[in-house]
């Protein structure tokens, strides 16, 4: 591991400052960094400590602003809040399925969306694409856990929960930097790895998340959240879908559908949502939606297994959905 320095930040300001004077990174709750560190793949000169500034982990609810949860909520926080539970079950199921209790007691909502990714080959000592390597071991190796959508030069996914969750809510980020603040959906927080940059997160390296902001709950919003994984509990998912519909009379008028584990970026089903906006939530508009969400799927060699699961999946957690606006009719 490379020799580092570690200083506490005692505000956003003197955060920032650290962040642009270059070879820096954050550290929240350090469960994705210190393990990166400690793997030579993160090799930082100085780490500023976020977690020292007061305030910045809050969750606030208003009726008229809707949620606004700080950067430096721990996940176990955001998963037992009760507004959260009660008016965003979403979000509250996502962060549930969060890794392990442990870990979920220390990691941060800032640091959930900002991991880097789990691919092996990028955890491993091979020099890959996204390292700065010239090609995707993964294409051509094993790839049971990688991308079917949006394939490319990476095929890693993107593994954050709490991301599908916030874009189905229509969430938006406060981003700091030393040349200011601005604020920005969330779904904007990710980008597919391209030449040029190569990275998952389209945060700048200088910039901190410093809070979340989720719209008031709609009249006849329901949502929910479904993560299948390899095993039963504490790892990641294979397939997730966050699921946030309004629903008047049985007719849905609004839909916001997004996958986790099957790209590099949470993926917005968006002829699933056009399948379902203006129908009745029935039986056959669920099916329409479930077989529109893998069209333009590329599985790779040993990741085929996905496009059903996809399906499964959509299927399953919309007809959760049904179920729940069928017994509290708006
Ligand atoms: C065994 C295991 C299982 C896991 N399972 C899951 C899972 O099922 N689902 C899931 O979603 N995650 C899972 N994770 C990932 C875990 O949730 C993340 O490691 C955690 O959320 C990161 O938060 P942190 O505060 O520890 O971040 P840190 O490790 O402190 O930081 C992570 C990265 O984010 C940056 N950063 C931190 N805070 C900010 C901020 N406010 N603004 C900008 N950048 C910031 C850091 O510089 C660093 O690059 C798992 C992790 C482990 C070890
Ligand atoms: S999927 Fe991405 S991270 Fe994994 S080997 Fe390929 S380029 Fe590297």
């Amino acid at each position: 591991m490379r020799r580092f320095t570690h200083v506490d930040a005692a505000t956003i300001d003197e955060a920032t400052r650290h962040l642009a004077e270059g070879d820096t990174r954050a550290i929240a709750g350090g469960s994705n960094i210190v393990p990166l560190m400690k793997l030579g793949i993160a090799k930082p000169g100085r780490l500023v400590n976020i977690k020292t500034i007061p305030g910045m982990d809050g969750i606030n609810f208003s009726e008229r602003e809707g949620l606004r949860i700080g950067a430096l909520a721990t996940i176990d926080a955001l998963a037992n809040d009760k507004t959260v539970k009660e008016r965003y079950p979403l979000l509250s199921e996502a962060a549930s399925s969060i890794a392990s209790p442990q870990i979920r007691n220390v990691a941060t909502l800032g640091g959930n969306l900002t991991q880097e990714p789990r691919c092996w080959y990028y955890r491993g000592p091979q020099p890959c694409w996204l390292k700065g390597g010239r090609m995707c071991y993964a294409a051509a190796g094993e790839n049971e856990h990688h991308a079917i959508l949006g394939t490319g030069t990476c095929n890693s996914i993107q593994p954050s929960d709490s991301a599908p969750a916030l874009i189905a809510l229509g969430a938006t980020a406060k981003v700091a930097s030393a040349s200011g603040e601005r604020t920005i959906p969330v779904e904007e927080l990710f980008q597919k790895p391209i030449e040029g940059a190569r990275r998952l997160s389209a945060l700048k390296p200088r910039e901190l998340i410093t809070s979340i902001a989720i719209p008031p709950p709609r009249v006849g919003g329901i949502g929910t959240y479904t993560k299948k994984m390899n095993r039963h509990v504490w790892t990641f998912a294979s397939v997730s879908i966050a699921a946030q519909l309004t629903v008047n009379k049985g007719t849905v008028k609004d839909a916001r559908l997004v996958v986790g584990g099957v790209s590099s970026i949470p993926w917005r089903l968006g002829q699933s949502e056009t399948a379902l906006e203006g129908q009745p939530l029935d039986e056959r508009t669920i099916e329409k939606a479930a077989e529109a969400s893998t069209q333009g799927s590329r599985p790779l060699k040993h990741n085929g297994y996905k496009v059903p699961l996809t399906r499964a999946v959509v299927t399953e957690t919309l007809t959760t959905l049904r179920i729940r606006a069928t017994h509290n009719p708006v």
